[in-house]
C-alpha cells in the first residue's frame, strides 16, 4: 500500500519517516501531540499548480484557513503565491508572514466593516463579495477611505460537488455566495457604485472535491454569466474557480492538480476565453498530506470477552494523548483518516477504537483499525496538515499542540506548545 503523503512519508524498515525524519524521534524530541509539516511537500503540491498554469495570467491563492501557520504562510510567499483569506484575523497573518497584499483576495459571508476596512488599507487585491447585502457597506467604507474597493462577486453556479454536505458549498441550498440568476442584477448594481470596481468573477463548489466534472459545470456557469455580464458593459477581468479539490486519505483518487488545471485552461480556450486571468483557491491539496499528527498511546483498554454480540463493551480502546481538541475531523465529519504506528512492531496486531482522553464518546480518531501497539508506542495520524491545527481548541483545558516544520536537513519548531497559563491569562476572579 503507498502512504497517503508518499513520497514525502515514506516507511524506512520499521520506522516512519517524513522527508527523511524519523517521526519516533520528533515525537520524543519534542513531545506529544505534535503536527509535523514537510515544507518540500507543501512546495511540490505548490509547483504541480504553478507548472500547469505557466505561460498563463494567473495566481495561485493558498486557502489560509487550511493550515495558517505562519512558517506554512511564508512557504508559499517566498514561492510567489497569493492568499485566500477569510478573516482580518487571517489577512494579520499573511502580512506577518510577508505574504504582498496584493495577492489577497478576502472571501467570507460575514465580512464586518472594520474588516472591509483593514483589508482596504491594507490594499487587497479584490474582496470576494458573497451576498448583494455586502454591496452598499462595502462602497461606504471605500468612499470614506477615498479609494475604490475591488470586487468579484462569488456567484453559487448550483451544481452538486458530490461530496460530504458540510463542505459542499456549491448548492443553491448553501449559505454561499449570490445566486447565478441573480448575479447579472448584482454586477448592474456593483458597477453603479462609485466606491466599487468589478474585477472579476468567482466560485467555489465545495471541499474534497474528487472529480472533475463538477469544475467543468461550474466553470461554464461562470462563463455564461461572464459573458452576459460582459455584454452588458462591465468588464471582467480574472475568473476565480475556487479550490476545493480532494486528496487521498484512504483510497479516494482525485485528480491531480495538474489534470485539473489542465482540463480547465482546455475549457476556457475551447469557449474563447483562453487569455483571461485564471485564479485557483487550493487549501487541502497544497497542505494536506504534507502533514501528520504525532500521538502517543497511553492505554490499551481490551474489550470483554464474555460480553453479549453487538454490544459496544465488546470493543478495545487505544487511548492515546491527541483528542478530538487537536484533530476534528473524525468526530466533525466521521473523516477516515490513516492511523500507522511510527515504528512497526511485529505480529498482525488487535482492532483497536483509537480515542482520545477528551470527555465526549464522539472523541475518536479512528475506528477499528488493526494495529500491533503497546503503551509508549507513538502513532501517527496521516493528512493531518490541513484542517487539523486550524480548527484545533482548547475543550477540556487541553493546550493546543505543538508545531513542528522539516525542511531538507533542517528542522524548526514553528509554533511552542501551548502553556496552561495562558488558557486563562485573560481571565479574571471576580
Ligand atoms: C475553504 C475555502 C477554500 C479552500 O478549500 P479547500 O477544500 O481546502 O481547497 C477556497 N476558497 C474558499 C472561498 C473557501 O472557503
Amino acid at each position: 500500500m503507498t502512504l497517503p503523503g508518499a513520497p514525502f512519508l515514506a516507511r524506512r524498515g520499521a520506522g516512519l519517516e517524513l522527508d527523511g525524519h524519523s517521526l519516533d524521534e520528533l515525537a520524543r524530541r519534542f513531545g506529544t501531540p505534535l503536527f509535523v509539516y514537510s515544507r518540500r511537500a507543501m512546495r511540490a503540491a505548490f509547483d504541480a499548480y504553478e507548472q500547469a498554469l505557466r505561460g498563463r495570467p494567473h495566481l495561485v491563492c493558498y486557502a489560509v484557513k487550511a493550515n495558517s501557520n505562519l512558517a506554512v504562510l511564508q512557504t508559499f510567499a517566498r514561492a510567489g503565491g497569493g492568499f485566500d483569506i477569510v478573516s482580518a484575523g487571517e489577512l494579520a497573518r499573511v502580512l506577518a508572514a510577508g505574504g504582498e497584499p496584493a495577492r489577497v483576495v478576502f472571501s467570507g459571508v460575514g465580512k464586518t466593516r472594520a474588516e472591509m476596512r483593514q483589508a482596504l488599507q491594507a490594499g487587497v487585491r479584490c474582496f470576494n463579495v458573497e451576498s448583494e447585502g455586502e454591496l452598499a457597506p462595502l462602497n461606504e467604507v471605500a468612499l470614506e477611505l477615498g479609494v475604490r474597493a475591488p470586487v468579484s462577486l462569488r456567484v453559487n453556479p448550483d451544481v452538486d460537488a458530490r461530496t460530504h454536505p458540510y463542505i459542499s458549498t456549491g448548492l443553491k441550498a448553501n449559505k454561499f455566495g449570490i445566486a447565478h440568476d441573480k448575479a447579472l442584477v448584482a454586477y448592474r448594481l456593483a458597477a453603479a457604485l462609485p466606491g466599487l470596481q468589478v474585477v472579476g468573477i468567482d466560485c467555489h463548489i465545495g471541499s474534497q472535491i474528487t472529480q472533475v466534472a463538477p469544475y467543468l459545470d461550474a466553470l461554464d456557469r461562470l462563463l455564461d454569466l461572464v459573458e452576459a455580464v460582459e455584454a452588458a458593459g462591465i468588464a471582467i477581468r480574472h475568473v476565480d474557480v475556487g479550490g476545493g479539490l480532494g486528496i487521498t486519505y484512504t483510497d479516494e483518487a482525485p485528480p491531480a492538480a495538474s489534470d485539473l488545471v489542465a482540463r480547465i485552461l482546455e475549457r476556457l480556450d475551447a469557449r474563447g476565453h483562453g487569455q483571461r486571468e485564471v485564479l485557483f483557491e487550493p487549501g487541502r491539496s497544497l497542505v494536506g498530506n504534507a502533514g501528520v499528527l504525532l500521538t502517543e498511546v497511553l492505554y490499551l483498554k481490551a474489550g470483554q470477552d464474555d460480553s453479549a454480540e453487538g454490544d459496544d463493551s465488546a470493543r478495545s480502546f487505544c487511548v492515546v494523548d491527541a483528542a478530538m481538541n487537536d484533530l476534528v475531523r473524525p468526530a466533525m465529519y466521521q473523516a477516515f483518516m490513516a492511523i500507522e504506528p511510527c515504528v512497526r512492531r511485529p505480529g498482525a496486531g488487535t482492532t483497536w477504537d483509537v480515542v482520545g482522553p477528551v470527555c465526549e464518546s464522539g472523541d475518536w480518531l479512528g475506528r477499528d483499525r488493526r494495529l500491533a501497539v503497546q503503551p509508549g508506542d507513538m502513532l501517527a495520524v496521516l493528512s493531518a496538515g490541513a484542517y487539523g491545527m486550524t480548527m484545533a481548541s482548547n475543550y477540556n483545558s487541553r493546550p493546543r499542540a505543538a508545531e513542528v516544520m522539516v525542511d531538507g536537513d533542517r528542522v524548526h519548531l514553528i509554533r511552542k506548545r501551548e502553556e496552561v497559563s495562558t488558557l486563562f491569562a485573560d481571565e479574571r476572579l471576580t
